[in-house]
């Protein structure tokens, strides 16, 4: 005999407001948890996430939310390379001598 502990979460797409802008996200009844809709897209289709972002409030996951947007948009700018000239102090070699 083989038990499974499989947690089988029930999920519910509810939406929440951020930044104006209604995002779906998905809720766990069984575990009380909300997940990340960007880190689990899985949870919108019910199924069972392996790994994801888990929030037990709301605003910790608006948080989560606001900062993948962010990402978003610092990896579609472009990064500036700047060259800079790097100085480099020619001094002069102190030789230590040990004395006797
Ligand atoms: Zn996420």
């Amino acid at each position: 005999m083989s038990s499974t502990t499989r947690w089988i979460p029930k999920w519910n797409i509810i939406n929440i407001e951020i930044e104006g802008k209604q995002i779906e996200v998905c809720y766990d009844e069984i575990t009380k948890l909300y997940a990340c809709p960007y880190c689990t897209p899985i949870c919108k289709k019910g199924g069972i996430p392996e790994q994801g972002s888990y929030f037990f409030n709301v605003d910790d996951l608006k948080e989560h939310i606001k900062a993948h947007k962010l990402s978003l948009w610092i990896k579609s700018k472009k990064v500036e390379e700047e060259e800079e000239e790097e100085k480099i102090k020619v001094g002069e070699e102190e030789e230590e001598e040990g004395e006797e």
